[in-house]
């Protein structure tokens, strides 16, 4: 067993870790209460690569395997975690499924322009009645001549007010519900019909909006079924593989925020002084940074297990929903750990400890919630 960071992945986690402390964590504050990330900023990710992580070289990725993709995600959420969310939809949801299923005409035609940053992708599935059941979405598609008419409407999608691409499930075939029935297209943000709706106020990840699409009588050209027609009605086999690939990233971002907290809290443990000594020399505390420690080795261990497992080619299904569990579950106790730690200092807005537990509360949620991961363990153990 070999558990040494290769050479080149460990130089570039370096250069993350400089760009997070030299860029980012100046200006997270900023980001925080004007909302939005400063466009200089997002050159920067561009020119750094971060909008093609997975993307492969041919296309003008970095060609990183999971290993490489979720050092980079660690070191990025150890500040605003809106700045890893920028480049997460392009990276993750809204081109995973061109980049398994799509033809090598949408590979072409995509792939370079999301790896590059010019343009964001994002991905486009939940809906008011259909979240964790997302097979009950309703957006619906009809095959007009060459084009495929979508009507309905999306929620809550992250990058949708800044997004080109947006990579959609909708029904095909209402018989046949998932197994058949739903179809994965690629729509542009000027497709005649489409529109942003509203963009949704959240109780953090401010400096990411998530939004409403409009599917009005929404044209979207015959060859923009993702995979082409031989896909047509698999697109929710395509969305899971998708979210599948997923879970590693919310694992990795939890994991580099609690990693930030933890640090946060050894140096503030070390200089806040109460009865006359600094309080990490109270027992009571250091137990919380004795158990908040013990949780992020053991998180970071399966985090890497699964994505090597992952690079070996190996099917991690099961994996990927247990570092996603424990990982995100383990965020929202180091955060909440955190908080008491600091005190009434936590709860300020002074300090970034209160964003963190804010924005550690999504990881629970989004991408499939810790109970849809436990029903993705259980089922996968039953199955035996
Ligand atoms: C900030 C944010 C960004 C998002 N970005 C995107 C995006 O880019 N694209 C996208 O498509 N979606 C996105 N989502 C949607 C997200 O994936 C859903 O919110 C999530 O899947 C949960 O669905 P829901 O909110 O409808 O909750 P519900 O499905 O209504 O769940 C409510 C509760 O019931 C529980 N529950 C539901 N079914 C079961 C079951 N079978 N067994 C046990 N418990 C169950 C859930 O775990 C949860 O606790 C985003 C959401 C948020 C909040």
């Amino acid at each position: 067993m070999d558990f040494t960071i290769p050479e080149d992945l460990r130089m570039m986690q370096e250069t993350i870790r400089r760009f997070v402390e030299k860029d980012l964590e100046p200006i997270s504050r900023q980001v925080e209460e004007e909302g939005t990330i400063p466009e200089g900023i997002v050159q920067k990710m561009r020119e750094l690569g971060l909008f093609g992580l997975p993307i492969p070289e041919e296309y003008g990725g970095l060609g990183l395997g999971a290993l490489g993709e979720i050092l980079v995600y660690e070191e990025l959420t150890k500040t605003n975690a809106c700045f890893r969310s920028r480049i997460g939809t392009s990276n993750g949801i809204g081109s995973v499924g061109i980049l398994m299923d799509g033809t090598e005409e949408q590979k072409q035609k995509y792939l370079p322009r999301i790896a590059s940053g010019e343009w964001t992708a994002c991905f486009a599935l939940s809906e008011p009645e259909a979240g964790s059941d997302a097979a009950n979405i309703k957006t619906e598609a009809v095959l007009d001549g060459d084009h495929w008419v979508l009507n309905g409407m999306k929620h809550f999608i992250t990058n949708g007010d800044i997004a080109h691409v947006f990579t959609t499930m909708a029904v095909t075939d209402k018989s046949k519900g998932s197994r058949g029935g739903i179809t994965a297209f690629i729509v542009e943000k000027d497709m005649p019909g489409f529109s942003v709706g509203t963009i949704e106020k959240k109780m953090g990840l401010r400096g990411s909006n998530s939004s409403e699409l409009i599917f009005d009588n929404c044209m979207a050209p015959k060859e923009n079924v993702i995979g082409g027609d031989d896909m047509i009605g698999q697109g929710f086999k395509t969305a899971m593989r998708v979210l599948d690939k997923g879970r590693l990233t919310m694992g990795a971002c939890a994991l580099g925020a609690s990693q930030k907290l933890l640090d946060m809290c050894i140096e503030y443990a070390k200089q806040r002084v109460q009865f006359g000594k600094p309080i990490g020399q109270f027992q009571m505390v250091q137990a919380m940074l004795a158990d908040m420690a013990t949780e992020i080795y053991a998180a970071r261990q399966m985090l890497y297990n699964a994505a090597w497992l992952r690079d070996q080619g190996k099917r991690i299904t099961r994996e990927a929903a247990m570092v996603k569990l424990f990982c995100t579950e383990m965020g929202s106790r180091i955060a909440d750990k955190a908080i008491q730690i600091f005190g009434g200092m936590g709860y300020m807005k002074e300090l970034p400890v209160e964003m963190f537990y804010r924005d550690m509360r999504l990881y629970r949620i989004f991408e499939g919630t810790s109970e849809i991961m436990r029903v993705v363990i259980a089922r996968n153990l039953l199955k035996e």
